[in-house]
């Protein structure tokens, strides 16, 4: 029966969708694909996503946003400004949508030793890490935490509910028919000079956001996407009741449903695919024994790949040759922070003709493109 009506609706929206011009057909809906949808909305641009919904690094993710790097306490590419971009963008789709997905979480950074105290000192000096490496450090109160040393307070970060974020997003654009499920076929792309046509469905231009799915991209698998992938666990220990994120060798993480934690999350750059495997769970576990000393289930297991690029630079703006065609991909290790201003920047790029900035431009990788189409 659900199966008929999602075939019914599939043929009524596509119904829809083939009588008219659309201004953009976005491929593919993470973080990236959901970022360039809210400016389509924002700016009254009518559009349709098709996304497959497996084989997402997204729904995987932490969802931390963290404006420090906690291994060398140095502060990752542009987070200041993305930061302030990414709260308010967050806040505009809970308020419209009535969600709240934005979870502001203070980070507890284990010591390992009373040097790192002192790097944190002198690391929240600097004007860019200042505003978040508190100076008064935390002793720790919770007998089943071990820490033989006080925490150093991360501020300004938290956890966006990405899975939950990326579910009610989907349904509100079902509900105006703009969202399809299913794998787009580069092959049945027709690219003409004002717009393109996919199986119908005409629109001025198209976005590609398919995050590590871009590698079948025949238009952009120019582009150098490495891919880390990643794992992380779900435990659930009734004991701990934390309200913070702790971070030692492992980052574990409050979830919503009680006394459920996020424990990851694991890197691999020679692993491509897609499944959670035992070496990821026995690494986590190793971790999470040297932190935690009391009991837990483990109650899932989940894997993604994380779309890195060679120079960890987002991968953004127009192909070579097709005046129409367009990527938002590269988001790495940080699609949550880094998301919202990039797929900003695209928008402006296209619509207000604004350039874009060099180090995020797929530009960049024009040698690469070259070599591939001689
Ligand atoms: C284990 C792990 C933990 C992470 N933790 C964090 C974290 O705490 N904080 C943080 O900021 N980031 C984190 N990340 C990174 C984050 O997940 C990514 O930066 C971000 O989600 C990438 O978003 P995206 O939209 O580019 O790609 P994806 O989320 O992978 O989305 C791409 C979508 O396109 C679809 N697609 C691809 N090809 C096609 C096609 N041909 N047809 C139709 N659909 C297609 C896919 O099915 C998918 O749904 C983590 C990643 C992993 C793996």
């Amino acid at each position: 029966m659900l199966v008929v009506i999602h075939c019914y609706l599939f043929i009524v929206i596509y119904s829809l969708l083939i009588i008219k011009m659309l201004d953009y057909i976005v491929v593919g809906f993470g973080l990236a694909g959901l970022s360039f949808s809210e400016q389509l909305q924002q700016n009254k641009k009518s559009f349709v996503v098709i996304s497959e919904e497996e084989k997402s690094s997204s729904v995987v993710a932490g969802g931390m946003y963290n404006p420090v790097i906690l291994k060398r306490f140095t502060s990752p590419w542009n987070a200041v400004s993305q930061l302030e971009f990414a709260m308010p963008f967050y806040t505009a789709i809970e308020n419209r949508m009535n969600i709240e997905v934005n979870n502001p979480l203070p980070v507890l950074r284990v010591f390992n030793a009373i040097e790192e105290q002192n790097n944190w000192l002198i690391a929240s000096d600097k004007p860019n890490l200042a505003p978040f490496l508190s100076v008064s450090f935390k002793k720790n109160e919770n007998e089943f935490i071990l820490a033989e040393n006080d925490f150093g307070i991360v501020e300004k970060a938290g956890r966006l509910q990405v899975a939950k974020l990326l579910s009610a997003y989907k349904s509100d654009l079902q509900k105006s028919d703009s969202y399809l499920n299913g794998s787009f076929e580069h092959d049945a792309l027709e690219i003409f000079d004002a717009y393109v046509s996919y199986k119908g469905i005409k629109a001025k231009k198209i976005v590609f956001c398919e995050g590590y799915g871009m590698k079948s991209n025949p238009y952009f698998n120019y582009l150098p996407l490495n891919g880390t992938k990643g794992e992380v666990l779900i435990i659930k220990s009734e004991k701990l009741k934390l309200d913070s994120v702790v971070k030692s060798g492992v980052f574990l993480i409050p979830l919503d449903e009680v006394d459920h934690y996020l424990v990851g999350a694991t890197y691999h750059w020679t692993d491509k695919t897609w499944e959670a495997t035992d070496e990821a769970r026995l690494e986590l576990v190793n971790k999470l024994d040297v932190l935690l000393k009391c009991d837990y289930q483990i109650v899932d297991q989940l894997a993604g790949i994380r779309p890195t690029v060679k120079d960890r630079r987002p991968l953004v703006g127009k192909h070579p040759e097709y005046n129409n065609l367009f990527v938002l991909n590269g988001l790495g290790t940080r699609g949550v922070m880094v998301a919202p201003i990039v797929s900003d920047q695209l928008f402006d790029f296209i619509e207000n003709e604004k350039i874009l900035d060099a180090e995020i431009d797929v530009e960049r990788f024009s040698a690469e493109y070259k070599n591939v189409s001689k």
